[in-house]
């Protein structure tokens, strides 16, 4: 079969949502399962929305407007802040948008009254994290503006922690946001659907058993897709964490030094040479490198360690388990192996229908080790 490929299993896609759409439904909250590392995969969707969540949300416009194409049957949200040269497109193809600016809910208004539609909004607060947001101060004067605006209808407010700084979601700050959605609503007269409080590293606040107040909504892709929780990337019990895989060939396989010689000045990409003499070791070479994904995010199997990477070869040392010309090697990835993959041409995309099983966590030695540096690979931004 064709390599490098992402060899994805839409049944523990499927497990992992239904399961927390299950969890959150007992606490009120609705799931908005998040596309935007599946480059908006119409049959990703699909799991999605066979396991119950309530509506799609992915980063970029392309995505929703190729779900559409596909004919996915979902509310879509845009949950970055459209550009405002893609208004029109946003207009278009998505029902809602998540929004910080006036300027551009302006140039949303008039490129829905043009278009003959309503296009809803959700306010993103600025709660700690300092990526996107209104800070909490402006949020009513924001509000009072944005109802001003033709053709758009003010759906909820929204925030988003731990994705810039790791600021963890916890009951001080989803307290802040209930209490924003109380005096809006209080202001305004009850208007907010929608109150989301945040992405997969929300969940552990809201499975925790605390106060969920105001909460409604929770948009998860990670935690759906790779099983594993952002704030400490451990594995969530009861999810999958091998829903997908990324499977690389071996076109090397040589006993060799593991020091190299000669004059070491700096690698392709910054690395320096590992400083401990291991003597000779088995290095295998795989078809696979930085244009496919992020090596730093990769996971191979037991008895395997990754060495180096450039744009097109993973060095293992395969010591313990030397390999063949030709042999596959499956790897574990994380959110950044994950997206790079998903995005890249090289990699082809294999689904695999499979069926909803529960997991095994004990027979499936499926626990991750934290993201850790390729050797001497540091200062690589
Ligand atoms: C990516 C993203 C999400 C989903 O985050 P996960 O950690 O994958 O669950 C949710 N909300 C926003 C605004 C995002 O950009």
């Amino acid at each position: 079969m064709t390599a490098p490929r992402l060899e994805i299993d839409l049944g523990k896609i499927r497990h992992n949502a239904r399961t927390l759409v299950g969890q959150l439904a007992d606490r009120d909250i609705s799931v908005t399962g998040v596309t935007k590392a599946a480059l908006g995969s119409p049959e990703i969707a699909g799991a999605l929305l066979q396991a119950g969540v309530s509506a799609l949300g992915d980063s970029r416009i392309e995505n929703i407007e190729a779900m559409c194409l596909a004919k996915v049957p979902a509310p879509m949200t845009l949950i970055r802040s459209p550009m405002l040269s893609q208004a029109d497109q946003v207009v278009a193809h998505a029902d809602l948008s998540f929004n910080t600016e006036l300027d551009v809910i302006s140039k949303l208004s008039s490129a829905a009254r043009k278009a003959g539609r309503t296009h809803g909004i959700v306010l993103m607060v600025e709660l700690g994290d300092l990526r996107e947001g209104i800070m909490p101060g402006d949020l009513e004067n924001t509000v009072r503006e944005t109802l001003r605006f033709p053709n758009i209808a003010l759906k909820g407010i929204g925030t988003n922690l731990a994705c810039r700084s790791g600021v963890s979601p916890d009951a001080r700050n989803m307290a802040e946001l209930s209490v924003l959605a109380n005096s809006i609503d209080a202001i305004f007269g009850s208007m907010l659907d929608i109150v989301s409080g945040g992405n997969s590293a929300s969940l552990e606040w809201a499975l925790s058993g605390a106060d969920t107040g105001r909460i409604n909504n929770l948009r998860l892709g990670e935690s759906i897709l790779l099983g594993c929780g952002p704030l400490h990337r451990q594995p969530i019990d009861g999810l999958h964490t091998d829903a997908i895989t990324l499977i690389a060939e071996v076109i090397e396989a040589k006993v060799k030094p593991s020091q190299p010689w000669g004059e070491i000045a700096q690698a392709a990409f910054g690395e320096t040479p590992p400083t401990m003499d291991r003597g000779p070791i088995s290095q295998t070479i795989l078809a696979i490198g930085r244009q496919d994904t992020d090596p730093c995010g990769l996971y191979p199997p037991p008895g395997m360690e990754i060495l180096g990477a450039s744009s097109d070869h993973l060095v293992l040392d395969s010591d313990r388990c030397p390999q063949p010309i030709g042999a596959e090697i499956a790897f574990q990835l994380n959110y950044s192996a994950l997206l790079r993959a998903m995005t890249s041409p090289f990699v082809a995309k294999v689904m695999k229908a499979g069926t909803e099983t529960a997991t095994g966590r004990m027979a499936e030695d499926n626990v991750r080790r934290p993201d850790r540096d390729l050797v001497g690979s540091r200062n690589q931004g």
